[in-house]
């Protein structure tokens, strides 16, 4: 096993996920298998509990782990199927190590951070990465692990610690260590101080950097390399420049131009890999290839409106934004994004303010589609209503992802069926059961908030009488699909015949069909939603079917798309 540690300097939240995905494809273009583990160096347990605006979206993963939206990133670029123990936290590591100790695991010890949490990082370490992730079923060849934060935090000290361990431990010629760092250009001038700092801060800690990844809003200048290789201690061909590219697509063709695999194989010594593996490898580095270059071409453009209430991170809607790129992508349009604050479509802004107001409507009302996705809280829900509303009522293709189903229910209940004061349980706590059109499901825990909801991947069966339906269509006409979930509510059961009389059908249920899983309006050009997350699984290569459904409908190309072949491969 070999392992590529891809570590962060500076300063967060430069592209430290985008480059360890990006070094992952590019070794699993050589035929490698590429798995990968990501350490968050908090205390939380894992990221079901931290708020989408603080820290991005929860991820998450078939087996219901909730996780951080790197692994996401892995899961895309690689096309693996992650577990929740690939995601490390300061948290797991602490609770496994206590646990232990109060099992007596460490009698007559003393129980300290070197060397029993070191020694836990590293164990969790080599069992997790052998775990098989992708389609061979095999054991992987190359682990990436990706440290969180910034090295000399306190935080990650631990970390940092049962690294410089780990490299010998599994020997020299089996890790490199990536350092990702950050070279500003202030008044014109590409500065390398903190570069310098940060491989300072890194070699005194015991670990020396094989590849040095700068991030810079420029292409480096040679004199820029040379002279961080020679501060360093690094040749320069171990310093890769990573400049601001239009797409982060780009950027495994980036690493690549500038050798990085050579000198990555030279040092983990990796040899032939079978013919096999190597032909397959190549054929994704030119499926990759073709689909990024190719999409730089596409200039039509299709605007969703996203109407969310997290829209101030855009990072709460990463797998939603990349599912929307991958559909797309394959529909050979460039996608614009409009960022449609819900709360600001609501009647109590028109009051206090208007232009917020009338600029969030004509987002709206400009859109091609309209998207509402995930989320938790009363607070915006009027204005997705409102959304779900205008969408149904002007023919405009509309897509709702689990609380974007549950509005466009409730909004359906309210207008359609006449039950005005109808919502879910969720916002209105004093509402009686029968007048919701949202429901507490009854398996839930209603007290533990930590990972108890209903979560990952669960079968959704189509109905019998739903080959009409378009989302059907686009998984292929296939009797089953499996995505990933994660809510405590759903729609009542007890209105979900009259709902249904009225035209709104739930072409999609769960294995013992009580519970709603789809919805679609037939007579419409594309009105859907899915209690479940599509984007989880998305992938660049393979986009999610209702994304594609939204995209291509809003494009105007949704029958051409039904015509392709959309053969579904759903896998439990
Ligand atoms: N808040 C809703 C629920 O818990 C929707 C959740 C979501 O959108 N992920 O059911």
């Amino acid at each position: 096993m070999k392992y590529v540690v891809v570590s962060g300097g500076v300063i967060s939240g430069i592209g430290k996920g985008v480059i360890a995905s990006s070094t992952g494809l590019l070794l699993k273009t050589l035929g490698l298998r590429v798995t990968s583990i990501k350490i968050d160096p908090y205390m939380n347990i894992d990221a079901g509990t931290m708020s989408p605006l603080e820290h991005g979206e929860c991820f998450v993963l078939n087996d219901g782990g909730e996780v951080d939206l790197d692994l996401g990133n892995y899961e895309r670029y690689l096309n693996i199927t992650l577990t929740r123990n690939h995601n490390i936290t300061t948290g797991k590591i602490y609770s496994h190590v206590i646990e232990k100790e109060r099992n007596g695991d460490y009698l007559g010890k003393t129980v300290q951070v070197v060397p029993h949490i070191t020694n836990a990082i590293q164990e969790w370490i080599e069992r997790v990465s052998r775990i098989p992730v992708d389609d061979t079923g095999l054991e992987p060849e190359v682990c990436i692990i990706e440290l969180g934060g910034t090295v000399g935090d306190i935080e990650s000290a631990p970390f940092v610690e049962a690294l410089r361990q780990f490299q010998f431990r599994v020997g020299t010629d089996n890790f490199a260590l990536i350092h990702v760092s950050l070279v500003p250009v202030i008044h014109g001038e590409q500065k390398t101080k903190p570069t310098q700092a940060a491989i300072k801060d890194l070699r005194s800690l015991g670990l020396t950097p094989d590849m040095i990844a700068c991030r810079c809003q420029e292409e480096l200048q040679v004199a820029t390399i040379e002279k961080i290789g020679m501060f360093c201690h690094v040749g320069p061909e171990q310093v890769i420049a990573v400049h601001d590219v239009n797409s982060t697509y780009h950027v495994p063709l980036l690493l690549k131009q500038q050798k990085m695999m050579k000198y990555l194989t030279k040092k983990l010594t990796i040899g032939q890999v079978p013919k096999e593996a190597a032909i397959k490898g190549e054929q994704l580095l030119s499926k990759w290839r073709q689909l990024t270059t190719s999409h730089d071409k596409s200039f039509e453009t299709v605007t969703i409106a996203l109407v969310g209430k997290y829209t101030h991170l855009h990072d709460s809607y990463l797998s939603v934004i990349k599912s929307l790129e991958h559909a797309s992508m394959r529909c050979h349009r460039r996608l614009r994004i409009e960022w449609v604050e819900s709360s600001n479509l609501e009647e109590e802004i028109r009051n206090t303010n208007l232009s917020e107001y009338h600029k969030a409507w004509h987002h709206v009302c400009q859109a091609d589609g309209i998207l509402v996705p995930g989320g938790f809280g009363s607070r915006g829900i009027e204005g997705m209503i409102a959304a779900a509303k205008y969408a149904r009522e002007n023919d405009i293709p509309y897509l709702g992802v689990c609380l974007g189903l549950q509005v466009a229910v409730i909004e359906f209940v309210r207008n359609v069926l006449g039950k005005e004061g109808s919502t879910s349980m969720e916002f209105d706590k004093t509402i009686e059961e029968k007048d919701a059109s949202v429901v507490y499901m009854p398996d839930v825990d209603q007290v533990k908030l930590g990972g108890t909801m209903r979560l990952g991947i669960h079968a959704t069966k189509f109905v019998a009488d739903s080959h009409w339906s378009k989302l059907r269509k686009l998984y292929g006409d296939a009797d089953a699909v499996y995505e990933r979930h994660r809510h405590r509510y759903e729609v009542n059961p007890l209105l979900t015949e009259e709902i249904e009389s009225h035209g709104l059908k739930f072409i999609g249920k769960d294995e013992s069909e009580k519970r709603m899983e789809m919805i679609e309006l037939k007579d419409h050009k594309f009105f859907t939603g899915t209690q479940y997350h599509p984007e989880y699984l998305s992938k660049v290569l393979d986009p999610s079917r209702p994304f594609l459904g939204l995209v291509a409908a809003a494009s105007g190309i949704l029958d051409d798309v039904l015509q392709e072949d959309l053969n579904y491969k759903g896998e439990f």
